[in-house]
């Protein structure tokens, strides 16, 4: 081939394969965000050199990565995720978690690869991706059912739901509250923030005394930066039967407030999702909830299933409805999955699987648009055997934070499906926390994992093929 019709292939493949990819990575606070975006890094990172950590990403196995590092943050508003805090925490002796972050944070990488095919091959020239990681809270996504409600439909739908199983004694002091100051009383801002409080008292009961996830509005535990808290000060409110909020009362103070959330808060993070995102994951943890018991775990599939309103595909999807979408794949992730023996993980990616009503990522077409798997970002243990009342068992094998010798953990039987009645009696033991193992903090051999390469494969395989 000439010289000149050679350059100009390269620069054509160039041209067609250059291109900006928005991940956006969430889950609810604890689900392993933090951990999967450090480990995402510092694999692709150390992706070039040591091609092996990462076998089924097929760009880094086929070694198409040519070079991987982190760009310099744009002069946005969006915080950078912290990644050198992060891999510093790994590296230290001993090593530890990353702190969590609880706010929507960026991370950008530029990968440069050969593209897979023949033109790649043919004009042997490189392609780039710029690739903007997004992190933020999953509890935002709970709040787009509001954006269908009426205040009033929303107040009886929560209270309903306050008045239920472990919510109602949590909910007490807030509805003692509700009951001294009537929604037709005269409208008074200190009485709406007190009872905002007792409510926000109620919500964050509930999340870390019983667990539960399904926590609406999702700013009230995760606010994330926003410059008026007073528009936070609203709460659910009891209406008689067929009454409108009167001009002047508590009820009307409130709708505004809600009305104003709405406005300024929720429904431009959706339309920043919907039009900004073009791929998804989402991490849950799964056997956190299969620990706490049957009412945690029954509340994180209602908050699962709220979560798929907003990327399920297709014409019922309210993302799409109100706000369009470019999201084009999503994958649901149980994390932490190396708690569990081998059995187990495939246990749990079918549970993960059966949960938000998705294929398997191992089951999935070619081009799925939405899967399930199971993975763990941070790999702490190895997997092993023991023996319980005279059979062999498989166990994980690892350092619990702050021991001095390694365990054998026997988890006990993750089911497949959503578990039967009989399942709540014999609860799994309660997971111990493991330590992290300790890596080197410049970009080498990468952090270990399970499946985060089958992960990045699926979300971002066809831009680097
Ligand atoms: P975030 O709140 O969603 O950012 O959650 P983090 O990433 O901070 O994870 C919360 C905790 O879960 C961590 O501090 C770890 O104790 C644990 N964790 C997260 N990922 C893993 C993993 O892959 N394996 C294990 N064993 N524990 C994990």
């Amino acid at each position: 081939m000439p010289l000149l019709q050679f350059e100009r292939l390269a620069t054509l493949t160039g041209v067609l394969r250059d291109r900006t990819v928005r991940l956006a990575v969430t889950g609810l606070s604890g689900s392993g965000k933090t951990a999967f975006i450090t480990s995402l890094l510092h694999n692709l990172l150390s992706a070039v050199g040591h091609p092996t950590r990462l076998p089924f990403l097929r760009a880094a196995a086929e070694r198409r990565l040519v070079a991987v590092h982190l760009d310099a943050p744009p002069a946005e508003t969006i915080a950078r995720f912290p990644v050198g805090d992060a891999i510093a925490a790994l590296a230290a002796d001993p090593p530890d978690w990353p702190a969590s972050t609880t706010d929507l944070r960026q991370a950008d990488l530029t990968l440069r690869f050969t593209p897979a095919g023949f033109l790649g091959r043919a004009a042997g020239g490189t392609a780039e991706l710029r690739l903007e990681i997004l992190d933020y809270p999953g509890e935002w996504l709970l709040d787009l059912p509001l954006l269908g409600q009426s205040y009033r439909e929303w107040s009886r739908a929560s209270l309903e739901q306050a008045r239920q199983g472990v919510r109602a004694v949590l909910a007490r002091d807030w509805l003692d509250f509700l009951a001294r100051h009537p929604a037709d009383g005269a409208a008074d801002p200190e009485v709406a923030q007190r009872a905002h409080c007792l409510y926000r008292g109620f919500l964050a009961a509930s999340r870390t005394r019983e667990r539960l996830s399904l926590l609406q509005p999702g700013r009230f535990l995760n606010p994330g930066e926003i410059a008026d808290q007073s528009l936070l000060w609203f709460c659910p409110m009891p209406f008689a039967i067929g009454g409108n909020a009167r001009e002047g009362s508590m009820a009307a103070l409130m709708e505004a407030r809600f009305e104003a959330y709405k406005q300024t808060i929720v429904r431009p993070f959706f339309a920043q999702l919907a039009r900004g995102v073009d791929r998804q994951i989402v991490l849950v943890d799964v056997l956190r909830a299969l620990n706490d018991g049957e009412e945690a775990f029954a509340d994180q599939r209602l908050a699962l299933e709220t979560i798929l309103t907003a990327f399920r595909f297709g014409r019922r999807n309210l993302l799409r409805l109100l706000f369009g979408a470019r999201i084009d794949r999503v994958l649901f992730a149980a994390t932490k999955a190396d708690h569990v023996p081998a059995v187990q993980r495939d246990h749990l990616e079918a549970l993960m699987a059966n949960l938000v009503t998705t294929p398997t990522l191992r089951a999935e077409g070619a081009h799925a648009r939405v899967a399930a798997t199971a993975l763990a970002s941070i790999r702490c243990t190895e997997d092993g055997t023991d023996v319980i009342d005279g059979h062999r068992v498989d166990v994980v094998v690892g350092l619990p934070e702050g021991g001095h010798r390694r365990i054998r953990f026997f988890p006990g039987i993750v089911p497949v499906t959503r578990p039967p009645a009989g399942f709540w009696g014999e609860r799994f033991t309660e997971f111990p926390v493991f330590q992290p193992p300790r890596i080197a903090p410049a970009a080498g051999a990468g952090v270990p994992h399970i499946n985060l390469d089958k992960a990045l494969e699926f979300l971002l395989g066809d831009i680097l093929a």
